[in-house]
């Protein structure tokens, strides 16, 4: 392998977290967008597979190693445990390392900057870095210490609470987002024009961020344009400098977005069709109160869950708690007419649940079947049957407008094959277009609910993979392949 870069020049990776083609082709003839024009005209972007469930959390690891989640070990953000709690889960750099760290190993000078769910700074003198989402930011680099310092850049900006909180609204979280875009790239320009680089990775997740409030309304391309059009300029500067000095742009998106109407209630269909029960305790003192449809209780006892209040409501004996329940109540008004019922996975019954869907809340959705890897098994021997069986029920439910529901449906014993990296879950539902499907709703007169604002787009399982100058076959249709693209541009296979 040569030394500090490839042949050809250096290679600029641009990772955007959740930007599929649809977007781009609606967005590329805007004010500010020509950059993003200019490669669509001449096809240089093409569709790139994700994994499975199509989210950051597994996608990027699998972009940065080659490897797919079974054996990078990061199949969401959290995993299960025998317990039935989930765990978080990392992507660890150190034990399966990304491709920068094979490149920095030949002697080709890496620029890192926000590479999404890489939070480790590498043990490699030759990578300039600074560490990714979800975590604050990091950075090995003196110089680039003091750009972070310059350029009020210290992460990706934590807003997400403010506006589900109602306490900033979308178009304010739109400038916030774009204004930590433009901090890193000029941060990334800079740094272009301090050193000689063979290759830079820049990635943003800030248009994933703002997507997930904005892409159900009337207004999703005055919100995204800000963010886009920033992204945009940072791509035209690498490209001005390919144009008179060679090398080669690589854009990436681990996953697509897409506009969501409506929620499928997963957990409360497995629920009603008798795969799943919850704690005595739960239903008496929430479903089955005075008749209601749902539970005020509940509602309540979720909301003072989430607020300032719940300190001191664990603090309280359970009759108090009762009492709380009333009181708080009349704070949090509103709740009482809630027609659905927040639940957990707490509030199963595992004794007399075969099988329950947990974690990823996503358009595609992840079941496990409760068997001897947990802790209070009941599907004993039977587990083909009960996949069978849950396949074939599944096919049959119907969207709102008549249409099959899931889309596909994946038996986990395939595509985790026997990893013993996590628990692993037996179904991949995925839903059709325009929904999502929700784990934590419960309602007896629906298997639908309008999303929350958070909700408004979600994930779709097709990400980009573009070139410039455009490479005829790149051979990347999956995220698993972009690692091979980048070690044969250093000529690691030759
Ligand atoms: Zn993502």
């Amino acid at each position: 392998m040569k030394k500090t870069s490839s042949k050809k020049g250096p290679l600029y990776m641009v990772g955007m977290d959740s930007v599929p083609l649809w977007v781009l082709e609606e967005l590329k003839d805007e004010k500010g967008m020509r950059p993003f024009r200019k490669l669509l005209s001449q096809n240089c972007i093409k569709n790139m597979e994700s994994t499975l469930p199509p989210m950051t959390g597994p996608a990027w690891p699998s972009i940065y190693t080659g490897l797919e989640p079974k054996d990078h070990g990061v199949p969401d953000f959290f995993v299960m445990k025998k317990s039935y709690t989930p765990d978080i889960v990392y992507y660890d750099s150190s034990k399966v390392p990304p491709f920068w760290k094979e490149l920095a190993h030949h002697g080709v000078r890496c620029l890192v900057i926000t590479p999404a769910t890489d939070i480790t700074l590498p043990d490699y003198d030759n990578i300039d870095m600074i560490t990714g989402f979800p975590l604050k930011a990091r950075t090995n680099s003196k110089d680039m210490e003091q750009l972070m310092k310059e350029h009020g850049f210290d992460g990706e900006p934590n807003i997400e609470k403010d506006i589900k909180a109602g306490k900033m609204d979308v178009e304010e979280a739109s400038g916030r987002f774009a204004k930590s875009v433009r901090a890193r790239s000029e941060i990334a320009i800079s740094m272009l024009k301090k050193k000689q680089y063979g290759f830079t990775y820049v990635c943003f997740t800030e248009t994933d961020r703002l997507q997930h409030f904005v892409m159900n309304k009337n207004k999703w391309k005055s919100y995204l344009l800000p963010v886009y059009t920033e992204i945009a300029k940072y791509i035209e500067h690498v490209t001005d400098k390919i144009d008179k000095e060679g090398g080669r742009l690589v854009i990436v998106s681990d996953h697509g977005t897409q506009s969501i109407s409506k929620k499928f209630l997963l957990n409360n269909w497995l629920m009603q069709n008798g795969y799943l029960d919850l704690k005595e305790k739960t239903k008496n003192e929430f479903l089955k109160e005075s008749g209601k449809e749902a539970s005020a209780g509940y509602a309540v006892r979720e909301k003072i869950m989430k607020s300032g209040l719940r300190g001191a409501y664990d603090k309280m004996p359970y009759h108090a708690k009762r009492a709380a329940y009333r009181v708080f109540g009349a704070v949090f008004s509103g709740a009482a007419s809630a027609k659905y019922t927040r639940m957990h996975l707490f509030d199963f019954d595992m004794k007399r649940t075969k099988a329950f869907a947990a974690i990823s809340n996503d358009p595609v959705a992840s079941i496990w079947v409760n068997d001897s890897r947990f802790a209070t098994p009941i599907v004993k021997g039977n587990r083909e049957r009960l996949v069978r069986e849950l396949k074939e029920k599944l096919s049959k439910v119907e969207s709102l407008d008549g249409k099959q529901m899931f889309v596909n449906i994946y038996d986990g014993k395939n595509y985790y094959k026997d990893t013993k990296k996590f628990i692993a879950s037996d179904l991949l539902v995925e839903a059709r277009e325009g929904y999502t499907v929700d784990i934590f709703n419960f309602s007896k007169s629906s298997m639908f609910m309008d999303p929350e604002d958070a909700k408004s787009g979600d994930h779709i399982r097709n990400g980009i993979f573009g070139t410039y100058p455009k490479v005829a076959d790149t051979g990347v249709d999956a995220v698993t392949e972009v690692k091979g693209f980048v070690l044969k541009y250093f000529g690691a296979y030759r």
